[in-house]
């Protein structure tokens, strides 16, 4: 069989145009479909200009704190319009970086929805094109719930990107990353936000002390949190959206035109022609054996399809990977242990290893927990109640650094540091032993006791 390609991938977003960029390197020719604007999820409705306005919901409080500081401060006004424009020409100033950067390594793009023919041959519209080897890196999208009466008035956080004006008062339903980081957005910029959650406490799965640290800290800007909700209905009014809520009690939110719903995202399947290959969809992902195999030999996956670690440098790292052990005659194997992650939240929140209640479960009474709260320098003139929180979790046996977290300002750049020393299994001794960095508030993570 001839190829027109060595490698073939479907969906140029951040995992696959690093395996693509990186196979190329190693002299194989590479071809990368996509139907959309270039860089996925993350560049174009995720982190990237989610970041961007988490930076705009961050002034009002250097505002109040600049006149501590003996600046007098102006009366501000926002202007979401602005905003708005000012991210989206961000993001298509990225694509035209991602353009360049995929023509610089020679990789072929091919504009349009790919669809698996048979399992070494892809139609994209009228064309076909056969590869030797695909990788399927097609990420994910957000799902709203059959469940709740009147969902189709609620928006995603694909949608609130292009929001022609701001909310006034928005009510979010979901309580993980996107949920926590959007309340926290749209509060920062002066609306009033309710978010409906199932559980007791936002952010299920991280470290209790994270979890209720972050949502004090929301409730405390002015975030009303609704937890223990089983049943949410929407209702359209002449006035705007009638949420009503029921758990512990009984009330209706008012919403002006929108409501989120940020409950969770799933693998983008649909349409791709899988039912012409062998490739195997189990909990509506793309299964995958180490390496990224599919159950097809030549054919992998990568990213968020897949559903693994839902994070863009995991598929970024899993891309490289694949692409020097299937181009560049490597060997090596994707961790899937100390993966640090953050939540951009207002107070942010980062973490590094296990929590508390996995490391009990692991390692029993030898956990050691570690804490310490303090309000931060910069607070202090200003006389503002901003606090951080960081926590250590050790083994006491072995004295090992099994997970570090923290709440506070800084807490993904802090523990984006933290991690190379978790992941090289450094202990508590190795922590007290490095000279701490002063005046700062990463230096805690040192002088804990
Ligand atoms: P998550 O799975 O993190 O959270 C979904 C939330 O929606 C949970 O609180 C869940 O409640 C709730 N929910 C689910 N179904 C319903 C329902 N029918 N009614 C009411 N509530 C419901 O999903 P996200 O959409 O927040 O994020 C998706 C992924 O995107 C994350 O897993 C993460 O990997 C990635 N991401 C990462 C970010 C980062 O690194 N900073 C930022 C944004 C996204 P319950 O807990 O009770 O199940």
């Amino acid at each position: 069989m001839s190829y027109d390609f060595d490698l073939l991938v479907l969906g140029a977003g951040s995992g696959g145009i690093a395996c693509a960029r990186r196979a190329a390197e190693y002299g194989a020719k590479v071809g990368i479909i996509e139907s959309n604007r270039l860089g996925g999820t993350c560049v174009n409705r995720g982190c990237v200009p989610k970041k961007l306005m988490v930076y705009a919901s961050h002034f009002p409080v250097h505002f109040e704190a600049a006149q501590g500081y003996g600046w007098s401060v102006g009366e501000s006004t926002f202007n979401w319009e602005k905003m708005i424009t000012a991210v989206n020409n961000e993001v298509t100033r990225l694509n035209g970086i991602y353009q360049r950067m995929l023509d610089n390594s020679k990789v072929q793009l091919f504009r349009g929805y790919g669809k698996f023919i048979d399992s070494h041959t892809i139609a994209i519209g009228e064309e076909k094109v056969i590869a030797q080897k695909i990788l399927i890196a097609v990420g994910g999208k957000p799902v709203k719930p059959d469940d709740i009466p009147g969902i189709e008035y609620a928006i995603t956080s694909d949608d609130i990107f292009h929001l022609k004006e701001q909310p006034k008062q928005m009510v979010i339903i979901g309580g993980g990353y996107i949920g926590v980081e959007f309340a926290c957005i749209l509060n920062g910029l002066g609306t009033q936000v309710t978010q409906v959650i199932r559980a007791d406490k936002i952010l299920r799965g991280f470290d209790e002390d994270i979890r209720t640290e972050i949502q004090e800290g929301m409730q405390k800007h002015g975030i009303r949190i609704v937890n223990n909700i089983n049943e949410i209905a929407i209702e359209k009014t002449d006035t705007g959206l009638q949420v009503r809520v029921k758990g512990d009690s009984e009330e209706t939110v008012v919403a002006d035109t929108v409501s989120l719903a940020a409950t969770g995202r799933k693998p983008n399947l649909e349409n791709l022609g899988l039912e012409n290959t062998g490739v195997e969809v189990v909990n509506e992902a793309i299964a995958v054996k180490e390496n990224n195999q599919t159950a097809e030999a030549h054919i992998y996956a990568i990213g968020d399809c897949t559903d693994r670690i839902n994070l863009t440098p995991v598929a970024i790292k899993e891309g490289r990977i694949l692409a020097d052990i299937q181009f560049g005659g490597k060997s090596g194997q994707m961790s899937y242990e100390n993966v640090p992650s953050a939540v951009f939240s207002t107070p942010e929140g980062a973490t590094v290893g296990l929590t508390e209640a996995e490391a009990r479960e692991k390692y029993g009474d030898a956990v050691k927990i570690y804490r310490s709260k303090f309000r931060p320098m910069y607070y202090t003139l200003p006389d503002m109640q901003e606090k951080t929180l960081m926590k250590l979790v050790v083994d006491s046996n072995s004295d090992r650094v099994l997970g570090a977290h923290m709440v506070g300002d800084y807490a993904a750049e802090i523990i984006q540091g933290v991690a190379i020393a978790v992941n090289m299994g450094a202990t508590k001794a190795e922590f007290d032993a490095t000279v701490a960095l002063h005046p700062s508030s990463a230096e805690e993570f040192v002088t804990m006791r």
